[in-house]
């Protein structure tokens, strides 16, 4: 018996899928890239745009006819499609869907395919989200061997509503996980040889606030720093306003946890940033980034913006443009605002930013961020930086450093999961090329 799982959007849903994979094979199931060898169908959805959801309409309708040639085929629809809330009218509109789940959450599938027994589980939400598939994570057999970096999610859901997003309809209130959960489920993905764990949550430095005896972000570090064969910790992403001293001097006092923060900015300007709901002033995320540059030596940082948020005013526009020049952070990830149903955005605002226009605000911060990281990255030019390899693409071993750029070397050997010093003898915005130092 055969399951293909087809992923769609962030880290949380390829954190998702490889929970569903490890799931499927306990009960025997085995890969294929092919959907229509697939005894079981997984579509693991994004909605954060409109695009992203279009994508998983497109392929609901071209697995269609795989049902109709097959009709055991098990087709399981996941994620933020589906989400925490009543799915009838999917249903009504995709009636060769045989089970829905919401994200990160296996245990209606599991319960179609194997009845009686794991229903029963189903019965307390706990067990299934958290027992089945977090305790004994076993990796997906494509992926054992051959996986350097993996993702455990920490913190499910969000509780913040920011005006224009989608996720705490979708993925429900916040919840942070057990710890214990958390950190046997890292020393099995290390006993399987993974060598960098990104711990994920919409507001990740909420972790254990929603629960009085769960330690907060900074006392899971100094936990997972333990982790016998791990080499590297990431988190991601993290919210302006969750971000601790505590937490900061943790990052910079713990030798595995890589000096890398994506915290978003979303808009600079105090309206937009009111009007989004997000909780802080752009001066207060530069006084941030301050304190982040202070405690976290050589410390790079990621940020997102929104361009086109409903009300932009040009003026409002280039307060994020004078913001992203004046900060000089190491990465920008771009987004064109999207109207998405049901949020208070949506529901009480103008989309009134034309498409062309936004498209123009983000080439101008794209172009931007080029220059600006071009000029970061050309710092590093002779320098000597550790880079932890993940897989060899055209000829050439790809790896990362601690501050999470994008390393390539050539070289015969085997360096998959391997933490070598390369000196860095070419810089892109993008990537950078080095040598191996021999000692
Ligand atoms: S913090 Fe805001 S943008 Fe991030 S997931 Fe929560 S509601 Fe969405």
């Amino acid at each position: 018996m055969k399951y293909h799982i087809w992923t769609e959007g962030c880290q949380m849903n390829v954190a998702d899928s490889q929970r569903v994979a490890s799931a499927l094979e306990h009960l025997g199931y085995a890969a294929t890239p092919q959907a229509d060898e697939a005894d079981v169908i997984v579509l693991n959805t994004c909605v954060v745009r409109q695009s992203a959801e279009n994508k998983a309409y497109g392929r609901l309708n071209s697995i269609k006819p795989l049902k109709e040639r097959k009709p055991g085929l098990v087709i399981n629809l996941m994620g933020c499609l589906v989400g925490v809330r009543s799915h009838d009218a999917l249903k009504k509109r995709f009636p060769y869907v045989d089970v829905f789940s919401p994200p990160s959450d296996p245990g209606p599938l599991l319960a179609f395919l194997s009845q009686g027994e794991v229903r029963e589980l189903e019965e307390s939400a706990t067990a299934v989200r958290y027992g089945i598939m977090d305790e004994d994570l076993v990796l997906p057999a494509a992926e054992k061997g051959s996986l350097v970096s993996g993702y455990i999610p920490i913190v499910y859901g969000c509780s913040h509503a920011c005006t224009f997003c989608i996720i705490p309809y979708k993925r429900g209130i916040e919840r942070s996980r057990p710890p214990e959960d958390i950190l046997s489920e890292a020393r099995a993905m290390a006993r399987q040889g993974l060598k960098e764990i990104t711990l994920l949550g919409q507001i990740v430095d909420r972790y254990g606030k929603d629960q009085a005896d769960y330690p907060s972000l900074a006392g899971l570090l100094i936990r997972m720093q333990e982790i016998e064969g791990l080499e590297r910790i990431r988190f991601l992403t993290s919210h302006p306003n969750w971000m601790t001293d505590e937490l900061l001097e943790t990052v910079a006092a713990l030798p595995k946890v890589m000096p890398h923060i994506e915290v978003p900015v979303q808009a600079g300007d105090d309206e937009v940033l009111t009007n989004m709901h997000r909780g802080y002033t752009v001066e207060q995320y530069a006084r941030l980034v301050e304190r982040i540059r202070a405690r976290i030596p050589d410390v790079s940082i990621a940020t997102d913006i929104i361009v086109g948020f409903p009300g932009e005013t040009e003026d409002q526009f280039m307060g994020t443009y004078r913001l992203l020049e004046e900060l000089k952070l190491d990465v920008a990830h771009l987004a064109r605002y999207s109207t998405r149903p049901g949020t208070v955005a949506t529901r009480r605002m103008v989309d009134n930013v034309s498409e062309a226009e936004k498209m123009r605000r983000f080439r101008l911060l794209e172009d931007l961020q080029e220059k600006l990281v071009t000029e970061i990255n050309a710092r590093y030019l002779g320098r000597k930086v550790s880079v932890l390899f993940e897989e060899k693409v055209k000829q050439r071993w790809k790896g990362r450093t601690p501050t999470n750029k994008l390393v390539f070397v050539e070289s015969e050997d085997d360096l998959q999961g391997k933490v070598l010093p390369v000196q860095i003898n070419w810089t892109g915005p993008w990537s950078m090329i080095g040598q191996i130092e021999q000692n």
